[in-house]
């Protein structure tokens, strides 16, 4: 069997008393490793390393770290059919979709690279004489990075690339349910020359490893992604320490279907972001708010379309729907479902566990369309994070736009359909960081801003330029060579 290690200065490295836990296969229950345990002097130590590292890290001229973040993003390409091959295996996600998770990652490798001969900052004219000024985006010390495990390799990109272009070191913690993914990227990270302590990776629990990186004060910033739950504490926990702190969290994200939608498109488009990545995306699709001239119809055809989505194990050609993570989270599904028929809503097709044939030796949720959710449901509030839609009838434009924003989350909304005028009040008036017009809730593309308003964050937004503001500061530098004492605001 494979056995992980954690990687701390340039060595793989076990865990102290070689602690370790297994790494499954969602749609076999086999196990794919061994992973280590990490304590909290394993994750210390790996701080310390980050901290000194960071001293000459930061010196490296720009174009010369983005050199390396170029040669990772060939590996990432050369490598991106095994990478994806392995993803479906650790964590379900069908090999079509793995594949554009790799993808994720080599488009922010050769963006970011870029940004080593960029990171702009800026002049401007003084306002005294012979005086010049400017503002510089400095690096900002040990960034602290927490995954969750639904990208698994996308999400480390988006952070640990924009970090060590800008100069920060890393100290990486990824979800405890793609351990191999993490081992990979930074394999790649190894051979693209990266030299020792830049990145360095520990595998553990959130609650021992992950919570030291929230208290050290050697760590500068923390950037994760994940609950809402683990989330707040996150923020509680690195804010005492006034850590800059960027929180991507969940969704409850709706697509809205007007009357004059052309409906072969949105349902392509609504089947592919609710049931994709079996709903567990953060920007699936949860809600459908649909208008009440076209939600019989609409409503007959997805059922139809759903029932037909075959569940199975990613890597075969013939599987529509991947497993769900792991047990736990098939049990959670299946109490929202429980939930939602208990509150009144009419259950359409799918609930329940799947334990036909091969599937029992996995976790797998058939497929799921619930009707007549009204926007005070539980299952139309709260995340579910699976293959779950509930649709809700709304009378008009003005409705839809209500009940997609009743929600306490603001990361991705869609709307279909045909009227320029009803696109731009859309534009103007949905709550969330993502708007698709005529598309689903995902297809995120990497060079834009990702994040989301309301409770999905804190305000900060991933990728695109947006990274560097985050992982860097501002320093305002004034250079006076007038030879004589000048005072702003005084002698001007
Ligand atoms: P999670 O349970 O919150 O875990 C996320 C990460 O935090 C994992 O690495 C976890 O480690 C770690 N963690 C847990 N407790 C911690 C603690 N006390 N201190 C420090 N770290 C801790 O989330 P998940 O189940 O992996 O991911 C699903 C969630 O992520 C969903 O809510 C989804 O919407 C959200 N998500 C959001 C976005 C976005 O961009 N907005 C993108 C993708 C996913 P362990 O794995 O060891 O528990
Ligand atoms: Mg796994």
């Amino acid at each position: 069997m494979l056995e992980l290690r954690n990687y701390i200065d340039g060595k793989w490295v076990d865990a102290e008393g070689n602690r370790r836990t297994e790494d499954r296969n969602p749609a076999t229950g086999e196990v794919i490793a061994s992973v280590p345990v990490s304590s909290k002097k394993d994750v210390a130590h790996a701080i310390d390393v980050a901290h000194r590292t960071f001293q000459q890290w930061r010196k490296v001229p720009a174009p010369k770290r983005a050199e390396i973040l170029f040669r990772v993003g060939t590996l990432l390409q050369e490598r991106k059919e095994d990478l994806a091959r392995k993803m479906t295996r650790e964590m379900g996600k069908v090999l079509l979709e793995a594949r554009g998770d790799v993808q994720e990652g080599i488009d922010m490798a050769f963006y970011m690279a870029g940004e080593g001969r960029r990171a702009f900052g800026y002049t401007t004219p003084a306002e005294l004489p012979n005086k010049f000024a400017m503002a510089l985006r400095d690096p900002i010390g040990v960034a602290g990075i927490i995954t969750p495990w639904n990208f698994p390799m996308a999400i480390p990109t988006w952070k640990t690339f924009p970090a060590i272009v800008l100069g920060n070191t890393v100290v990486f913690k990824p979800a405890s349910d793609t351990p191999l993914l993490a081992l990979e990227l930074v394999k790649i990270f190894e051979e693209a020359g990266l030299p020792p302590g830049v990145v360095n990776l520990v595998f553990g629990s959130g609650s021992e490893a992950g919570e030291v990186l929230l208290e050290d004060p050697r760590v500068s910033l923390i950037s994760f992604t994940g609950s809402n739950e683990v989330g707040r504490h996150v923020a509680s926990r690195a804010g005492e320490g006034l850590k800059r702190i960027s929180l991507e969290l969940g969704g409850k994200n709706a697509i809205s279907v007007m009357d004059d939608a052309d409906l072969d498109l949105a349902i392509d488009g609504i089947v592919w972001s609710a049931f994709g990545t079996t709903g567990q995306r953060c920007t699936a699709c949860s809600r459908l708010i649909a208008h009440e001239a076209i939600y019989d119809e609409l409503r007959d055809r997805l059922a139809a379309r759903v029932g037909k989505l075959r569940l199975g194990d990613g890597l075969l050609e013939t599987t529509d729907v991947g497993p769900v993570i792991n047990a736990g989270a098939a049990k959670r599904i299946d109490e929202y479902v429980g939930i939602g028929r208990a509150e009144g809503a009419t259950l359409v097709v799918g609930g329940g566990i799947a334990t036909d044939g091969d599937l029992a030796k996995g976790s797998f949720y058939r497929p799921t369309l619930f009707a007549d959710v009204r926007p005070d449901m539980r299952i139309a509030k709260e995340e579910i994070f699976g293959p779950v839609l509930s649709m809700i009838k709304v009378r008009d434009f003005d409705e839809a736009i209500a009940v997609n924003n009743s929600v306490a989350y603001g990361l991705s909304s869609a709307i279909f359909t045909q009227d320029v005028n009803r696109v731009f009040r859309a534009m103007r008036d949905l709550e969330s960081g993502l708007l698709y017009v005529n598309a689903g809730t995902i297809g995120a593309e990497i060079h834009l801003p990702f994040g989301g308003t309301k409770g999905t964050g804190n305000g900060h937004r991933e990728a695109g330029t947006a990274a560097l503001d985050f992982f860097t500061e501002w320093k305002a530098v004034y250079v006076d060579y007038s030879g004589t004492l000048q005072r702003a605001q005084i002698d001007s």
